[in-house]
Protein backbone atom coordinates (compact mmCIF):
# COMPACT_ATOMS: atom_id res chain seq x y z
CA UNK A 1 0.00 0.00 0.00
CA UNK A 2 1.48 3.39 -0.58
CA UNK A 3 1.66 5.70 2.30
CA UNK A 4 -0.23 9.36 1.70
CA UNK A 5 2.69 12.06 2.74
CA UNK A 6 0.13 14.20 3.96
CA UNK A 7 -1.45 11.14 5.97
CA UNK A 8 2.13 10.37 7.50
CA UNK A 9 2.57 13.81 8.38
CA UNK A 10 -0.76 14.04 10.20
CA UNK A 11 -0.24 10.79 11.79
CA UNK A 12 3.15 11.64 12.75
CA UNK A 13 1.85 15.14 14.19
CA UNK A 14 -0.86 13.44 16.04
CA UNK A 15 1.76 10.59 17.98
CA UNK A 16 4.06 13.64 18.80
CA UNK A 17 1.02 14.95 20.68
CA UNK A 18 0.05 11.81 22.33
CA UNK A 19 3.62 11.53 23.71
CA UNK A 20 4.17 15.13 24.43
CA UNK A 21 0.85 15.19 26.38
CA UNK A 22 1.64 11.62 27.77
CA UNK A 23 5.14 12.83 28.98
CA UNK A 24 5.67 14.32 32.75
CA UNK A 25 9.01 15.98 31.97
CA UNK A 26 9.28 17.24 27.89
CA UNK A 27 12.24 19.45 27.49
CA UNK A 28 12.38 21.18 24.03
CA UNK A 29 15.79 21.15 22.45
CA UNK A 30 16.56 23.73 19.82
CA UNK A 31 19.25 24.54 17.35
CA UNK A 32 19.90 26.82 14.35
CA UNK A 33 17.13 25.69 12.39
CA UNK A 34 14.53 27.06 14.37
CA UNK A 35 15.83 30.30 13.47
CA UNK A 36 16.50 29.45 10.24
CA UNK A 37 12.69 30.97 9.15
CA UNK A 38 13.75 34.59 11.44
CA UNK A 39 16.25 34.76 8.28
CA UNK A 40 19.19 33.83 10.44
CA UNK A 41 21.60 31.01 8.44
CA UNK A 42 22.54 27.95 9.74
CA UNK A 43 26.21 27.31 10.93
CA UNK A 44 26.14 23.92 9.28
CA UNK A 45 24.57 21.88 6.12
CA UNK A 46 24.28 23.16 3.07
CA UNK A 47 23.19 26.97 3.37
CA UNK A 48 25.39 27.14 6.15
CA UNK A 49 27.89 30.17 6.96
CA UNK A 50 30.70 28.14 7.81
CA UNK A 51 29.85 25.88 4.85
CA UNK A 52 30.25 28.88 3.16
CA UNK A 53 33.07 30.82 4.87
CA UNK A 54 35.04 27.66 6.76
CA UNK A 55 34.84 27.26 11.05
CA UNK A 56 36.09 30.18 12.98
CA UNK A 57 39.50 28.93 14.79
CA UNK A 58 39.33 26.56 16.69
CA UNK A 59 41.24 28.52 19.24
CA UNK A 60 39.57 31.81 18.81
CA UNK A 61 38.87 31.95 22.57
CA UNK A 62 42.20 31.04 23.97
CA UNK A 63 43.66 33.35 21.42
CA UNK A 64 41.77 36.10 22.47
CA UNK A 65 40.21 35.80 26.28
CA UNK A 66 42.62 33.93 28.11
CA UNK A 67 43.92 37.15 28.61
CA UNK A 68 40.68 39.14 28.77
CA UNK A 69 42.03 42.73 28.15
CA UNK A 70 43.72 41.72 24.79
CA UNK A 71 40.14 40.14 24.09
CA UNK A 72 38.36 42.85 24.05
CA UNK A 73 41.13 45.20 22.67
CA UNK A 74 40.80 42.87 19.64
CA UNK A 75 36.79 43.02 19.63
CA UNK A 76 37.12 47.15 19.85
CA UNK A 77 39.89 47.10 17.57
CA UNK A 78 37.91 45.08 14.96
CA UNK A 79 40.01 42.47 14.46
CA UNK A 80 37.63 39.79 15.30
CA UNK A 81 33.76 40.19 14.67
CA UNK A 82 34.44 42.51 11.73
CA UNK A 83 34.80 39.56 8.85
CA UNK A 84 32.32 39.55 6.06
CA UNK A 85 30.91 36.05 7.37
CA UNK A 86 30.71 38.01 11.08
CA UNK A 87 29.01 41.35 9.27
CA UNK A 88 26.51 39.18 7.62
CA UNK A 89 25.74 37.67 10.86
CA UNK A 90 25.22 40.01 12.53
CA UNK A 91 23.03 42.36 10.32
CA UNK A 92 20.68 39.24 10.54
CA UNK A 93 20.68 39.13 14.14
CA UNK A 94 19.76 42.74 14.19
CA UNK A 95 16.76 42.25 12.02
CA UNK A 96 15.41 39.13 13.34
CA UNK A 97 11.90 38.45 14.94
CA UNK A 98 10.31 35.61 16.36
CA UNK A 99 8.74 33.51 14.35
CA UNK A 100 6.10 30.89 14.59
CA UNK A 101 8.23 28.62 16.21
CA UNK A 102 9.50 30.18 18.46
CA UNK A 103 6.15 31.17 19.49
CA UNK A 104 4.76 27.92 20.01
CA UNK A 105 7.08 26.38 22.46
CA UNK A 106 6.83 29.40 24.48
CA UNK A 107 3.07 28.47 24.24
CA UNK A 108 4.07 24.99 25.11
CA UNK A 109 5.46 26.30 28.22
CA UNK A 110 3.01 28.57 29.08
CA UNK A 111 0.66 25.29 28.49
CA UNK A 112 2.62 23.31 31.19
CA UNK A 113 4.00 20.68 28.65
CA UNK A 114 7.15 22.07 28.41
CA UNK A 115 9.23 22.31 31.53
CA UNK A 116 12.29 23.62 29.89
CA UNK A 117 13.92 24.72 27.17
CA UNK A 118 17.48 24.29 26.36
CA UNK A 119 18.40 26.50 22.93
CA UNK A 120 21.63 26.17 21.01
CA UNK A 121 20.93 29.59 19.82
CA UNK A 122 22.38 33.02 20.57
CA UNK A 123 19.99 35.20 18.69
CA UNK A 124 17.62 36.06 21.81
CA UNK A 125 14.52 35.15 20.15
CA UNK A 126 12.95 32.32 22.58
CA UNK A 127 13.43 34.58 25.45
CA UNK A 128 11.52 37.61 23.21
CA UNK A 129 9.18 34.89 22.08
CA UNK A 130 8.21 34.72 25.70
CA UNK A 131 9.80 31.10 26.36
CA UNK A 132 11.24 31.49 30.17
CA UNK A 133 13.06 28.21 32.02
CA UNK A 134 15.95 28.38 29.41
CA UNK A 135 19.33 27.46 29.40
CA UNK A 136 21.41 29.02 26.40
CA UNK A 137 24.17 26.70 26.05
CA UNK A 138 26.22 28.79 23.64
CA UNK A 139 25.27 32.03 25.30
CA UNK A 140 23.33 34.90 24.32
CA UNK A 141 24.29 37.91 22.07
CA UNK A 142 22.94 40.46 24.06
CA UNK A 143 24.68 39.42 27.27
CA UNK A 144 27.58 39.64 29.15
CA UNK A 145 29.05 37.36 31.70
CA UNK A 146 31.72 37.18 34.09
CA UNK A 147 34.38 34.83 33.69
CA UNK A 148 34.63 34.21 37.44
CA UNK A 149 30.82 33.58 38.90
CA UNK A 150 28.91 33.59 35.10
CA UNK A 151 26.66 36.43 36.44
CA UNK A 152 25.20 37.86 32.88
CA UNK A 153 24.50 41.84 32.61
CA UNK A 154 22.90 43.43 29.55
CA UNK A 155 25.29 45.79 27.70
CA UNK A 156 24.21 48.84 28.97
CA UNK A 157 24.78 47.65 32.67
CA UNK A 158 28.11 47.16 32.33
CA UNK A 159 31.32 50.11 30.95
CA UNK A 160 33.66 49.11 28.94
CA UNK A 161 35.40 52.59 29.57
CA UNK A 162 38.43 50.60 31.47
CA UNK A 163 39.30 47.08 29.64
CA UNK A 164 38.71 44.19 30.40
CA UNK A 165 35.11 45.48 32.23
CA UNK A 166 34.88 44.05 35.26
CA UNK A 167 31.82 41.90 37.34
CA UNK A 168 30.31 44.35 40.12
CA UNK A 169 29.19 41.28 42.02
CA UNK A 170 32.76 39.84 42.12
CA UNK A 171 34.90 41.94 40.33
CA UNK A 172 36.75 39.48 38.12
CA UNK A 173 36.62 39.91 34.25
CA UNK A 174 33.70 39.82 31.87
CA UNK A 175 33.45 38.89 28.37
CA UNK A 176 30.41 38.53 25.52
CA UNK A 177 28.16 35.78 26.67
CA UNK A 178 28.18 33.82 23.46
CA UNK A 179 30.42 30.97 23.92
CA UNK A 180 33.47 31.12 21.63
CA UNK A 181 35.25 28.39 19.76
CA UNK A 182 37.11 26.22 22.08
CA UNK A 183 35.41 28.14 25.14
CA UNK A 184 34.69 25.48 27.90
CA UNK A 185 30.16 25.67 27.94
CA UNK A 186 29.42 28.09 31.36
CA UNK A 187 29.64 25.81 34.17
CA UNK A 188 26.44 27.17 35.58
CA UNK A 189 24.65 26.31 32.32
CA UNK A 190 25.77 22.78 31.62
CA UNK A 191 24.41 21.70 35.61
CA UNK A 192 21.44 23.14 34.37
CA UNK A 193 20.86 21.05 31.42
CA UNK A 194 22.32 18.11 33.04
CA UNK A 195 19.93 18.27 35.58
CA UNK A 196 16.78 18.81 33.58
CA UNK A 197 18.06 16.03 30.99
CA UNK A 198 18.57 13.82 34.29
CA UNK A 199 14.05 14.39 34.78
CA UNK A 200 13.16 14.44 31.14
CA UNK A 201 10.98 11.73 29.77
CA UNK A 202 10.26 12.93 26.15
CA UNK A 203 12.53 15.33 24.39
CA UNK A 204 11.44 17.09 21.50
CA UNK A 205 14.21 18.28 19.41
CA UNK A 206 13.91 20.83 16.96
CA UNK A 207 16.12 22.31 14.02
CA UNK A 208 19.56 20.82 15.65
CA UNK A 209 21.53 18.17 13.92
CA UNK A 210 22.36 16.42 16.70
CA UNK A 211 26.48 17.03 15.94
CA UNK A 212 27.47 19.18 18.04
CA UNK A 213 28.06 18.06 22.20
CA UNK A 214 27.35 18.43 24.36
CA UNK A 215 23.58 19.48 23.22
CA UNK A 216 23.75 16.22 20.93
CA UNK A 217 24.39 14.05 24.22
CA UNK A 218 21.26 15.35 25.41
CA UNK A 219 18.68 13.37 23.41
CA UNK A 220 20.57 10.09 23.63
CA UNK A 221 20.92 10.18 27.55
CA UNK A 222 16.65 10.79 27.28
CA UNK A 223 17.00 7.66 24.81
CA UNK A 224 18.92 5.42 26.83
CA UNK A 225 16.71 5.74 29.94
CA UNK A 226 13.74 4.52 28.37
CA UNK A 227 12.23 8.45 27.07
CA UNK A 228 10.49 9.27 24.13
CA UNK A 229 12.29 11.51 21.10
CA UNK A 230 10.43 13.40 18.74
CA UNK A 231 12.37 14.93 16.08
CA UNK A 232 10.94 18.25 13.77
CA UNK A 233 13.55 19.26 11.38
CA UNK A 234 14.02 20.03 7.57
CA UNK A 235 15.99 16.94 7.11
CA UNK A 236 17.14 13.83 8.50
CA UNK A 237 20.11 14.28 10.86
CA UNK A 238 22.62 12.15 13.11
CA UNK A 239 19.33 12.22 15.64
CA UNK A 240 16.37 10.78 13.24
CA UNK A 241 18.02 7.01 13.68
CA UNK A 242 17.10 6.95 17.86
CA UNK A 243 13.37 9.26 17.50
CA UNK A 244 10.29 8.15 18.32
CA UNK A 245 8.99 10.25 15.97
CA UNK A 246 10.62 12.21 13.00
CA UNK A 247 8.46 15.26 11.21
CA UNK A 248 10.08 16.35 8.24
CA UNK A 249 9.65 20.14 7.39
CA UNK A 250 9.90 23.82 8.63
CA UNK A 251 9.95 24.06 12.51
CA UNK A 252 7.33 26.95 12.56
CA UNK A 253 4.38 25.60 10.40
CA UNK A 254 5.22 22.23 12.10
CA UNK A 255 5.08 23.58 15.70
CA UNK A 256 2.57 25.60 15.31
CA UNK A 257 0.07 22.61 14.38
CA UNK A 258 1.44 20.79 17.01
CA UNK A 259 0.16 23.06 19.70
CA UNK A 260 -3.00 23.76 17.73
CA UNK A 261 -3.78 19.85 18.20
CA UNK A 262 -3.57 19.98 21.92
CA UNK A 263 -5.52 23.13 22.18
CA UNK A 264 -8.14 20.49 20.26
CA UNK A 265 -7.40 17.80 22.75
CA UNK A 266 -7.33 19.58 25.50
ZN1 LIG B 1 31.49 37.96 38.83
Amino acid sequence: MKINPAQKMQDDIDRAVELLSQAKYAIALTGAGVSVESGIRPYRGPDGLWTEYGEPPMDRYDSTFRDPKKGWEKIMSGEIFSSEMMSKAAEAFRNAQPNPGHYALAELEEMGILKCLITQNVDNLHRIAGSKNMAEIHGNLYLMRCMQCNNRYGFMEISLEVLPPTCPKCGGAVKPDGVMFGEPIPSDVLAKCHKETSKCDCMLTVGTTGLVYPSAGFPRMVKSRGGTLIEVDLRETDLTPSCNISIRGKSGEIMSLIVSRIKLKT
